[in-house]
């Protein structure tokens, strides 16, 4: 499985790349905002699995998202996401997002969302 990690921090990226990697097979690439997040997909795509933060300079994740349904309605899309903007998590969920995750969270959380978003996905 081929996972896109898009985060403006570096040491959340390290803590999901942790995670994403006891996958077994998986491979991770990495983005920084949401501007890199499109050219990673451009250069590295498709990926299997994308992880987007919501808050990000240049391009927030929900631009992102939006960016990307305009051609991929396919891709898992999992958003990350704090307290602050969970009142705004349905315009994520228009916007094309599978499922959300809230900072801060345990890997185990993590790796429940992403089971529970593939399941769903390959389901149907
Ligand atoms: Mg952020």
């Amino acid at each position: 499985m081929k996972i896109l990690l898009v985060d403006d921090s570096k040491t959340m990226r390290n803590i999901w790349k942790k995670v994403v990697l006891g996958i077994e097979g998986t491979e991770a690439v990495e983005a920084g905002d949401g501007v890199e997040g499109l050219e990673a997909i451009k250069e590295h795509g498709p990926f299997d699995l994308m992880l987007v933060d919501w808050n990000m300079p240049n391009m927030t994740g929900l631009e992102m998202i939006t960016k990307v349904r305009e051609t991929d309605k396919d891709t898992p899309i999992i958003m990350v996401t704090t307290e602050a903007e969970k009142p705004r998590i349905i315009e994520a969920i228009k916007a094309g997002v599978n499922n959300y995750v809230i900072k801060p969270f345990t890997p185990d959380a993590l790796m429940e969302k992403i089971d529970e978003t593939m399941k769903k996905v390959n389901a149907g």
